[in-house]
């Protein structure tokens, strides 16, 4: 590996958050920015393993932000990369049938309205009308976006890892990165087993790692790994073409079609935080029971592939995003607690700004900064699955 002896900028970790950042910073002029995937590919982690959706209808007005500023990137993606992000706006359906989570989401119809965010409240009666695949006789509403869909991580990684690269910046890959040198309370150099770069900035963009990549720097960033998973099936030709985005809210399972198949995807509520990535039988097998009774066609369907992979959870389901105090030159750009793919060109952007301007313009990024939870100004995003 041809790894430079000095950097202005060291990315770490190569998934959205990585690349994005990459992209952002040589987008902005900065010509030596290094990137540092330790994987073979980039994108494989997290990134690899989502599920794809992006969304506008989130709780909080910092989120709905961030996508209505990254919504329209994957609209203009290949006239910035020369790659689609491959937008599908098939819509989200937030099927609810509990009373708190009606209460919860009509709570929020004026957020959305204020931010202009296109929201269809749906009776529980039109809910039915609108998934006739999938019974749901105790729908007592749903929140219809149609603006939202889904994109592909795969063509959005290689879209900024190859625009990024033609600006200049390094993008390697087999460059895991084993230590972060500091000292006068700041940045010095990046280790690796290949060798050691000289710089004063590093962006800690290792997703589930970041926890780990922080202490390597003597910073303790609070995001813990937790496992889901996701299960494709063979093809279901009854399926319609323009099938959306399904959130079954209060049963932690999501839907949507994939290829010929139907992507199901389920959170385990009971799911001890880890980094193990194998795949738990027990609980597929209750949240495929729980799938084929809300659409029991999926009893005669047959499985194409299914996966584990890491949300990469904060104590308030924010991301960090920014610098750290204490140490000049650490940049945190991680902790999406599941939503990240869907906000990557936005955190991108934000955090090219941080550093290069001293401050986000686009956003005021200061509620998403490492120090809100010794400060007390965590506040919690509940609208994720
Ligand atoms: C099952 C599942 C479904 C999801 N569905 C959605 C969805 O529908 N929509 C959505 O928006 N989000 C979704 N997400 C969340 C989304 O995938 C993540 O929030 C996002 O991909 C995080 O990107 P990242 O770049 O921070 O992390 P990653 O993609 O994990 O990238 C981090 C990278 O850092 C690398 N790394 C770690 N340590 C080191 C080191 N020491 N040196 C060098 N490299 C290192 C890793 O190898 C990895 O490639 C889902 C996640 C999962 C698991």
């Amino acid at each position: 590996m041809n790894l430079p002896s000095s950097a202005e900028i060291v990315i770490v970790g190569g998934g959205v958050m990585g690349v994005s950042a990459a992209y952002h910073l040589a987008r902005r002029g900065v010509r030596d920015v290094v990137l540092l995937e330790r994987e073979e590919f980039f994108g494989t982690e997290s990134t690899a393993k989502c599920a794809g959706g992006v969304r506008f209808h989130f709780g909080t007005e910092i989120n709905v932000r961030l996508s209505m500023l990254s919504l329209p990137a994957f609209e203009r993606f290949e006239e910035e990369t020369g790659y689609s992000a491959q937008l599908r706006r098939c819509g989200y359906l937030f099927v609810l049938t509990r009373g708190k989570d009606e209460a919860a989401f009509r709570e929020k119809l004026a957020l959305w309205d204020r931010l202009g965010v296109r929201t269809d409240w749906l009776s529980g009666d039109e809910v039915r009308v609108r998934l006739p695949l999938m019974p749901y006789p105790d729908a007592i509403a749903g929140v219809w976006g149609r603006d939202d869909g889904l994109a592909d991580p795969g063509a959005v990684v290689q879209g900024y890892v190859s625009a990024a690269s033609r600006m200049g910046a390094r993008c390697l890959t087999g460059a895991e990165v084993t230590g972060i040198r500091v000292g006068g309370g700041r940045v010095e150099a990046v280790e690796t087993k290949a060798g050691t770069i000289a710089t004063r900035k590093v962006v800690n963009a290792a997703g589930a790692w970041a926890g780990p990549v922080g202490r390597l720097a003597g910073v303790d960033i609070p995001i813990v790994p937790v496992k889901r998973q996701i299960l494709v099936t063979a093809a279901v030709p009854e399926i319609p073409a323009d099938f959306p985005f399904v959130a079954d809210f209060a049963g932690n399972i999501y839907f949507h079609r994939e290829g010929p198949g139907l992507l199901l995807g389920w959170s385990n509520p009971d799911q001890a935080p880890g980094f193990d990535q194998s795949l738990d039988e027990e609980s597929e097998f209750i949240h495929l029971e729980a799938s084929a009774g809300r659409m029991p066609l999926l009893e005669r369907a047959g499985i194409a592939r299914r996966w584990g992979g890491l949300y990469e959870i904060t104590p308030d389901h924010h991301p960090i995003i920014g610098p750290v105090e204490g140490l000049a030159g650490f940049y945190v750009l991680a902790g999406f607690s599941g939503h990240g793919f869907m906000h990557g060109p936005a955190a991108g952007l934000l955090l090219a700004e941080e550093i290069l301007d001293g401050r986000s313009t686009t956003l005021d990024l200061a509620p998403l900064r490492l120090e809100r939870f010794a400060r007390g100004g965590a506040f919690d995003e509940s609208f994720v699955l």
